[in-house]
């Protein structure tokens, strides 16, 4: 089995404390790795290699940091297969999702954040006669980046990537449940020539390693995603130290479908958004609202294409569903199961733990689940469930959509599915939302501002908004 290591100082290191946690398959239920189980002594050392690094980083040429993030894109396209291989058995998703969604994008993290640090730009404000004020925007230091188990490699990097450009030196820490990709990142920034101690990955978990680096004081900033509980502890964490810091947190997201929408598209991307990764993206569409007239078309077209989704072996190409990450995932998700059926729900598909044959007879699989006749506001359409379970329900006016839509403490993501243009403009307008998707769902422009209203987070990400949030603004005022 493999024994993940520590990047730190350019250098793969053991934890110092010498201890190791088992990472575990999901698709088998077996160990397959090793991740250390470091510490705040860990966190201290890769805390002083950044700092170290540092001065030299912060004032070497956009130009160059941007050539070093495009080499370690290139490195990643051309490590796709192993990559996505791995992202795989780490996670349970399918071995065709890593390839073709998250080791990609990854990929173009850095490719994306290694061209935009040399268009980043700074303003200047001129008075006539008067003054001249210009911003300059200097990297905030050493920033740490902690990132989740659903998406691993991918948010890892679109946290990581911007911080890098913007002149930060970072101490990463990736989910202590799938550090398997983290660790072969830290290996390609070898062998790209990323200079040590610019960064440093700590492997281990929230409450050892995650907790040191918010303490540390030299830690100037906190890009975090997780959940909203772990957000809000972090945020009461960081908040005296007056860290900077950008959360991106839960999501219970809407998915609003009427009736003049075009109904194949609706139901096939509706698919795509309520199981992918099967139901573990943030930005999944968990509940399903339908115009009336539309309903009953729209659920019989919906679970048909429910029915043909193959739950199976991630490595095999014709599984659509993998695993869920880990048992205690799988239980938390059936634990909702059996609270819709208490809130009233009628079950119109799935609702039960999947037991496949052979190689996966220990992993941790799961029928897709579709609800219908639950309350807008039971728990099961309020709560994050994260998993392969959606609600289905019918409405009458816009008005009744957009209330229920925005009745949840969370506002990540909504799709809205019509033809009539005013009606998409006045709806998203409507929606408490920081991103919404008109006919379509997860397309992603990379230079637009990513993140939620309400508990879903604090502070955007994405293009622009990435490298401002790593980077100080300090404005100097020349008296004319
Ligand atoms: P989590 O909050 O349990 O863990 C996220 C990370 O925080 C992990 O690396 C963990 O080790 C670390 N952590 C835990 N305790 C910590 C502490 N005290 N201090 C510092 N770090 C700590 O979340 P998860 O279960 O890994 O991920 C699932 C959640 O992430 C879901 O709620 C999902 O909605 C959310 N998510 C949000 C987005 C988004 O962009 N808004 C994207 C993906 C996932």
């Amino acid at each position: 089995m493999i024994q993940l290591q520590n990047y730190i100082n350019g250098r793969l290191v053991p934890p110092s404390a010498g201890c190791y946690l088992p990472t575990l398959e999901p698709a088998t239920g077996q160990p397959h790795a090793y991740l250390p189980d470091s510490d705040a002594a860990d966190v201290a050392l890769a805390v002083q290699a950044a700092e170290e690094a540092l001065p030299a980083w912060r004032t070497r040429p956009a130009e160059e940091r941007g050539r070093l993030l495009v080499r370690i894109a290139e490195l990643i396209e051309r490590d796709q297969d192993r990559l996505a291989a791995a992202e795989s058995q780490d996670n349970g998703k399918p071995v065709h999702l890593a390839r073709t969604v998250d080791i990609p994008r990854a990929a173009s993290n850095f490719a994306f954040f290694g061209t935009a640090a040399q268009h980043f730009s700074s303003e200047t404000h001129f008075q006539e006669g008067i003054a001249l004020n210009y911003t300059v925007r200097h990297p905030l230091g050493v920033v740490a980046c902690i990132s989740p188990w659903n998406l691993p490699l991918y948010l890892f990097t679109w946290k990581i990537a911007p911080a890098l450009a913007a002149g930060c030196c970072v101490v990463a820490k990736p989910s202590e449940v799938t550090p398997y990709t983290a660790f072969l990142l830290s290996e390609l920034c070898q062998e790209a020539g990323l200079p040590p101690g610019v960064l440093n990955i700590v492997h281990g978990t929230g409450a050892k390693v995650g907790q040191a680096l918010v303490e540390h004081p030299a830690v100037k900033a906190i890009s975090f995603t997780g959940g909203t509980k772990t957000g809000e502890h972090i945020a009461r964490t960081a908040a005296p130290l007056f860290k900077k810091l950008s959360l991106e947190l839960g999501g219970k997201n809407p998915n609003l479908v009427f009736a003049d929408c075009n109904l194949e598209e609706a139901v096939s991307t509706s698919l795509r958004s309520s199981f992918a990764n099967q139901g573990q993206i943030c930005l999944c569409g968990s509940r399903i609202f339908i115009e009336r007239p539309l309903y009953e078309a729209f659920k019989q077209a919906f679970l048909q294409g429910v029915a043909a989704l193959t739950v199976g072996d991630p490595q095999d190409p014709a599984s659509q569903q993998g695993a869920l990450v880990s048992e205690a995932h799988l239980q938390k998700v059936l634990g909702y199961v059996a609270l819709a059926h208490e809130e009233g729900g009628r079950l119109l598909a799935g609702g039960q733990r999947v037991y496949l044959p052979g190689r996966c007879a220990g992993g941790h699989f799961m029928q897709p689940t579709v609800f219908e006749s639950l309350p807008p506001n039971c728990r099961v359409n309020r709560e994050e469930i994260f998993g392969p379970v959606v609600t289905l329900t019918p409405f009458d006016s816009e008005a009744e959509v957009i209330q229920w839509a925005n009745g949840t403490e969370y506002g990540l993501a909504a799709t809205i599915w019509t033809t009539d243009l005013k009606r998409a403009h006045r709806v998203a307008h409507a929606l408490h939302s920081g991103i919404v998707w008109v006919n379509a769902w997860l397309h992603r422009d990379l230079r637009t501002p990513f993140g939620g209203m309400k508990s879903s987070g604090v502070g955007r990400e994405g293009g622009i908004e990435a490298l401002r949030f790593f980077t100080e603004p300090q404005n100097v005022t020349i008296k004319l």
